[in-house]
């Protein structure tokens, strides 16, 4: 039997991150699960995909927003199973806020979490993977990657970037059988989304059924949220085998918000 490939995923006890961390365990993969938080609840997360899904599911505590803690996440996960085979940066925050009145700590967290934690976690597994003879880093941005929305400057900041950052590593790791990718979804109704809820209805003077239909699935033709699975999916044909020549692009996973 071919060995278990090994799968990293940033922010993965809960919404986006948490599915697709059960679809790579469902492909096969053994698995880190990651959050800063380090409670039983994660630890037991972790033991919950490794059973359903008979392999092996570790959770490793680190604080994306700490570069140290990045790049120690990645050096443990391979002195536990060897390599470094897939890097799903998944990690994310949100504040909703006028520019002008945006919190410089907010601005700065979510710089670091958003983007600055791939820079580090890229940069520490590329050479394990150079090592391993390939891999597959996919980076989850957003529909704000690729254009803006009011009161998010530092999140669609963040997202942009990590769209550049998507393309350089691309071009820079292309002849060792490594790609790099984004996934951009439009709205998932998951625990990060559900936060926005008070200022977005604070921000618009609005409900939230209000908020639902005329800010977050205003733009999203098909006026359904995506879904997690939809996301985890994508993530996962982004590691086989047919994916291989997808390299330095986006997939938007977005119910055509993008197409306008
Ligand atoms: P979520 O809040 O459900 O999950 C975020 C995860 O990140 C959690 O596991 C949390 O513990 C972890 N996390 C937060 N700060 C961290 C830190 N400092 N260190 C380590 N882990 C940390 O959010 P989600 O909606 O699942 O978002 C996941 C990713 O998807 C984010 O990058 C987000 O920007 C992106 N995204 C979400 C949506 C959406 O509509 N939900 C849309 C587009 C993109």
């Amino acid at each position: 039997m071919a060995a278990r490939k090994t799968a990293i995923v940033t922010g993965s006890t809960s919404g986006i991150g948490l599915a697709i961390a059960e679809a790579l365990a469902a492909d096969g993969c053994n698995v880190v699960v990651n959050s800063f938080s380090d409670t039983a609840q994660d630890h037991g997360t972790a033991e919950t995909i490794a059973t359903k899904h008979k392999v092996e599911v570790i959770y490793i505590k680190a604080d994306m927003s700490k570069p140290d803690e990045c790049r120690a996440l990645i050096a443990k996960a391979a002195e536990r199973f060897g390599s470094v085979d897939i890097l799903v940066n998944n990690a994310g925050i949100q504040h909703v806020a006028p520019v002008e009145d945006f919190p410089i700590d907010k601005w700065d967290a979510i710089i670091a979490i958003n983007l600055s934690s791939a820079f580090h976690t890229i940069a520490a597994a590329i050479p394990l993977m150079k090592a391993n003879g390939g891999g597959r880093i996919v980076n989850i941005a957003s529909a704000h990657g690729l254009v803006a929305s009011p009161f998010k400057s530092a999140y669609v900041a963040a997202k942009h970037g990590i769209m550049g950052l998507t393309k350089t590593v691309a071009l820079e790791v292309a002849r060792d059988s490594i790609t790099c990718n984004a996934i951009c979804p439009g709205y998932v109704l998951t625990p990060l989304v559900e936060a926005q809820f008070p200022d977005q209805m604070k921000t618009h003077k609005m409900d939230r059924e209000t908020v639902i239909r005329d800010v977050m699935l205003a733009r999203q033709p098909t006026k359904e949220f995506v879904t997690v699975e939809q996301i985890a999916a994508t993530a996962v044909f982004l590691c086989s085998p047919a994916a291989a020549q997808i390299n330095g692009t986006h997939i938007s996973v977005d119910g055509g918000w993008t197409a306008e």
